[in-house]
């Protein structure tokens, strides 16, 4: 709770009584509680050769002979588990499988882990998951810690301001953890590669599948030409554009926003401006999320996303002048930002209508897609992930039948239709609400919300998807 009685008006809540230092623009804290950086061992990119960071085969640590034991006779390569796509879910699911002791191979089109400017931001949920699964520890070794994220009016200024810390009591970790999402992928692959039990393949695209008896056929299109093989169970985390999805017949309703959004990440102190680590900022036509990213040479590195005219050429909305007019206006804020990257995407709100279709089973982007606002993506991937490995496994050595895979889909679904959907949507549109009266309305509910330390409580298990968690444990 964030409450306000018995502060001066200008204290910081985490220092209390004197600190007299708060945030230009913060309800609630001084520059040093808005975000921090781990105090921890830093994790330099050194600590990965840069072959493991790349996704390359030369810095397997698996031994060779050991591989070739594993492929050519102690196991049967058509009953490992094929997992399409090694993007955060598909890996986080095969280390879950692996643990387990099921052998698996992943696929995967691109010669490397993909490095794009993508999820960034991961919740207490999908953190203490990571523990679990053994990967998050070197992963915490990096990034930033951000306990309070806050909301503005883009003229009006700070509206509403939540701290993490109020859940110290129900997570052990009460905050945001602000990270690239590609740092999680080469952690991941380097356990991955100390395991005889998963093979990774490069540079192999799926082009079809096709159900048969007890397995499923797979082809992928190979520098050296087509290839097939069988497995026993197939996992699309092949993304938004999933090959698995479409061609296992799975339907995928939705929408398509109409405007696109324009990412940048800029160079500059924000925080001199007021922003948090994580910032919400409502206009009808300029709103923006912005937040503080991680990297390892510097301490002022920020993403701020802003919508953009569809019916307007990528060229355009790209050019380094029309991004500054747009950060200007965004940001209140007449310093020149220094851009080290923009570009744009559509967003689409789709679910599809089962995660499991006989021996196809679908986590992450390709079972459902949502704008980036709250951060529920790649957090609802590693979830899904972290929920199918375990039944998966139990399925795989016999313990189980597939009725856990088809419980797994139920649980998912639901969190991704109900909850996901719901609060990203619900999100984007306190953000872009064109009705003054309305914007006026929504901002004093989500400030009383702030204010009240029982309701900011719920909000924030709701938002940090704490509750979504608990509620899919109880689908049966
Ligand atoms: C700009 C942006 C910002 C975002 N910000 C956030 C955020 O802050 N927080 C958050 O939670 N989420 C965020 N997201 C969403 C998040 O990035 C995704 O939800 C996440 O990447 C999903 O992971 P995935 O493994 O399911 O899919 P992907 O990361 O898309 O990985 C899929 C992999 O499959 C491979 N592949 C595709 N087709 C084939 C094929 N036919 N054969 C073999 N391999 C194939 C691809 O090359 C890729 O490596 C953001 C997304 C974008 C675009």
């Amino acid at each position: 709770m964030t409450a306000v009685t018995g502060h001066s008006d200008t204290a910081c809540r985490k220092c209390v009584p004197q600190c007299r230092h708060r945030t230009p623009g913060s309800l609630l804290f001084c520059r040093k509680h808005t975000t921090t950086r781990d105090s921890g061992t830093k994790q330099t990119k050194d600590s990965f050769t840069n072959a493991q960071l790349l996704g390359g085969h030369r810095s397997s640590r698996v031994p060779r002979h050991e591989l070739r034991n594993v492929l050519e006779g102690n196991m049967d390569a058509n009953n490992r588990v094929a997992i399409i796509g090694a993007g955060p879910v598909g890996l986080t699911a095969a280390l879950g499988l692996a643990q387990r002791g099921v052998p698996c191979v992943i696929y995967e089109s691109l010669r490397t882990i993909p490095r794009e400017q993508r999820g960034a931001a991961f919740h207490p949920p999908t953190l203490e998951m990571l523990h679990k699964l053994g990967v998050g520890k070197p992963l915490m070794q990096m990034g930033l810690r951000v306990s309070t994220w806050q909301m503005r009016d883009r003229v009006d200024g700070v509206y509403a301001e939540f701290d993490l810390g109020l859940l110290a009591d129900v997570t052990d970790f009460p905050f945001r953890f602000h990270l690239p999402q590609h740092y999680l992928s080469a952690i991941l692959l380097d356990e991955l590669r100390r395991r005889p039990n998963v093979e990774i393949r490069f540079g192999e695209t799926l082009e079809s599948i096709e159900p048969e008896a007890d397995s499923v056929r797979l082809v992928f299109a190979t520098a050296g030409g087509p290839r097939e093989t069988t497995a026993p169970w197939v996992v699309g985390a092949d993304g938004a554009h999933s090959t698995v999805r479409k061609n296992a017949g799975f339907s995928f309703h939705g929408f398509t926003w109409q405007e696109k959004f324009l990412v940048t990440n800029v160079c500059n102190p924000l925080e001199t401006l007021g922003y948090t680590g994580t910032t919400y900022v409502s206009d009808p036509d300029a709103w923006a999320v912005v937040l503080k990213l991680y990297d390892e040479q510097r301490d002022d590195l920020w993403r701020v996303a802003m919508p953009a005219a569809a019916d307007i050429e990528d060229s355009v909305l790209l050019e380094p002048e029309s991004v500054q007019r747009r950060l200007r206006e965004t940001l209140g804020s007449e310093m020149p930002f220094s851009l080290a990257y923009s570009g744009t995407y559509r967003v689409h709100q789709r679910v599809a209508d089962s995660f499991v279709k006989g021996r196809v089973i679908l986590a992450g982007d390709a079972a459902h897609i949502n704008n980036p606002i709250g951060g529920f993506g790649l957090n609802g991937g590693v979830h899904d992930a972290c929920n199918l490995a375990p039944r998966l496994a139990d399925v795989w050595h016999g313990r189980t039948g597939s009725e856990a895979l088809h419980l797994y889909s139920r649980q998912r679904r639901t969190v991704a239709l109900e909850v996901v959907q719901k609060n990203s949507i619900r999100n984007k549109k306190l953000m872009d609400e064109r009705d003054p009266e309305a914007r006026r309305r929504n901002q004093q509910v989500l400030r009383s919300i702030s204010l009240d330390p029982e309701k900011s409580r719920e909000y924030l298990m709701e938002t940090s998807m704490l509750s979504a968690v608990v509620s899919a444990e109880q689908i049966r």
